[in-house]
């Protein structure tokens, strides 16, 4: 089961990244020719084990503007993964380069987590309310920073990684 982390730049891709895989970041494989477009690694959440896909890296050193960037990093993560993890940032709100990543990602076959990060002291009915407008559902409310919203992320994560195959899948899919 593979989880792809998207969304426009300073949202908190690498931070939730870094936290679903621990502090165990010497595991990350940097993907020959396209270390600069992402990091995966393998991810904990409760007792879910999946493949996480962090496509920040082409915020900085992809050409273009950012529209295009976003572009790529969405046909990444569409080609790789089996579910996205959508993340907006809960403070600022919607933007246009939100709306812009959400036309897309409507139209993905996989089944995409809207996720509202930075979200710490933030009572959530508003933003939910708000967010709404990006046509994916309810947000799932953390902070990336803070550890807050976990939960409700595993709650949001494992119905997909069970109609997959289950989280057991990771080891024997590697093996010969
Ligand atoms: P990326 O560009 O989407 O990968 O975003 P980063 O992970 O680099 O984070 C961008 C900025 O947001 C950094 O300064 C982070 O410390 C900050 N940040 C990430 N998660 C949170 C959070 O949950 N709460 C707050 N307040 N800041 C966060």
């Amino acid at each position: 089961f593979t989880v792809a982390i998207v969304g426009r730049p300073n949202v908190g891709k690498s931070t939730l990244f870094n936290r679903l895989i621990g502090r165990a970041l010497a595991l990350v494989d940097d993907v020959p020719g396209s270390t600069r477009d992402r990091r995966e690694g393998d991810a904990k959440l409760g007792d879910l084990t999946f493949r996480v896909i962090d496509t920040a890296g082409l915020d900085a050193a992809e050409p273009g503007t950012v529209e295009e960037k976003m572009q790529h990093q969405t046909a990444l993560a569409l080609e790789s993964a089996d579910a996205i993890l959508f993340l907006m940032d809960a403070r600022a709100g919607v933007t246009p380069l939100d709306r812009h990543f959400a036309d897309r990602l409507r139209r993905a076959r996989q089944p995409v987590i809207l996720v509202a990060n930075k979200a710490e002291n933030i009572r959530g009915a508003a933003e939910a309310g708000e967010a709404f407008v990006l046509g994916l559902g309810e947000p799932v409310l953390i902070s990336a920073e803070h550890g807050e919203g976990m939960a409700e992320l595993f709650d949001a994560l494992a119905p997909l990684a069970a109609k997959s195959g289950g989280d057991d899948e990771m080891a024997s899919a590697d093996a010969p």
